[in-house]
């Protein structure tokens, strides 16, 4: 019997121990996680709900979608792509193959970002933040959600991710209300990092999460990460490009004392410390993840005279 040619009603129990079968049988690691996974998503329970509910009997089409998911999945398709969702901070963001899954690693940037806010008094309430490559908002939402008196703007050069990105601003709304989804007020903008950018706009902090991979690590991507757009991934050849172009534009757009925070793949520390001082950055620091691995860099915007030396 295949999936498809299901004929009795099923559990959720049941249907939940065929899929995890099936993605056993295509040689799938972590099988359970990908079945719970995806039958979490359809159902929109959380996992101990599957279990609690096992013996609840399923609409045929449920079965169905799962089972179609579950063929996708062995296919190589990531589960956020064929839910249609990611979990970020505390939010689901819709996700298109358009835009890059929001990771776990990029939650910590936030996290130093809203460490940053809270430590500062800024002009206008709260401060002026620009997202560069906001792909599906992740980021920029987020910020909008958690800092109520926050300015946000936020550009990408894909106008398809910048339709993604201003739905979630739509749905998550600020502080993650949706009754008050229609009032985020981020800007969103369609530019090739600063190009678009009015000349005489200036922020408090320039954030980003820019394509950091290499030729190499282009050529070697796991499946699933196949799946996701090379425009988000690829940093150029040796993989630092659009992060010298980031770090030589963004001094540009800050006010004095502003600061650039942004993600780098766990090998290009060095390289970005050396490559931000040499540019006159101040205060250059490198954080580490939650696995202990070069993550986030901080920089203070070097026309700054409040910020001392570094
Ligand atoms: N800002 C988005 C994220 O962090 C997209 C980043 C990108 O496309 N490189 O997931």
């Amino acid at each position: 019997m295949t999936l498809t040619e299901t004929e009795a009603e099923k559990t959720v129990g049941e249907v939940l121990r065929e899929g995890i079968g099936f993605l056993e049988k295509h040689g799938m690691e972590s099988a359970r996680v990908l079945g719970e996974r995806l039958l979490e998503g359809l159902l929109d329970c959380s996992r101990h709900e599957l279990y609690l509910e096992g013996g609840r009997i399923l609409p045929r089409e449920t079965v169905e979608t799962y089972f179609a998911c579950l063929e996708r999945r062995a296919r190589g398709v990531p589960c956020q792509y064929i839910l249609g969702k990611a979990h970020f901070m505390d939010f689901v963001f819709r996700v298109t193959p358009c835009v890059l899954i929001p990771r776990p690693e990029t939650e910590f940037l936030v996290e130093k970002i809203l460490e940053e806010a809270g430590m500062k008094s800024f002009e206008k309430g709260g401060p002026e933040i620009l997202d560069v490559g906001t792909g599906s908002g992740n980021i920029a939402v987020s910020l909008a959600a958690y800092l109520p008196q926050a300015a946000i703007s936020a550009v990408d050069i894909s106008e398809e991710a910048l339709e993604i990105a201003r739905e979630n601003a739509r749905r998550i709304g600020r502080r993650g209300d949706a009754r008050n989804a229609a009032a985020t007020g981020i800007e969103f903008l369609k530019s090739d990092l600063f190009d678009r950018l009015p000349r005489t706009k200036r922020f408090d902090m320039i954030v980003s999460n820019p394509p950091y991979l290499s030729g190499e690590e282009m050529r070697n991507l796991p499946p699933e990460v196949s799946r996701e757009p090379a425009l988000a991934l690829f940093g150029g050849e040796r993989g630092t490009e659009l992060i010298e172009r980031l770090a030589a534009g963004a001094g540009d757009f800050l006010k004095p004392g502003g600061i650039l925070f942004f993600e780098i793949g766990y090998e290009q520390g060095d390289m970005t410390r050396r490559l931000l001082r040499e540019l006159g950055w101040r205060e250059v620091e490198v954080f580490r993840d939650y696995c202990g691995r070069d993550r986030v860099v901080r920089a203070a915007d070097f026309r700054s005279t409040a910020c001392g030396t570094d």
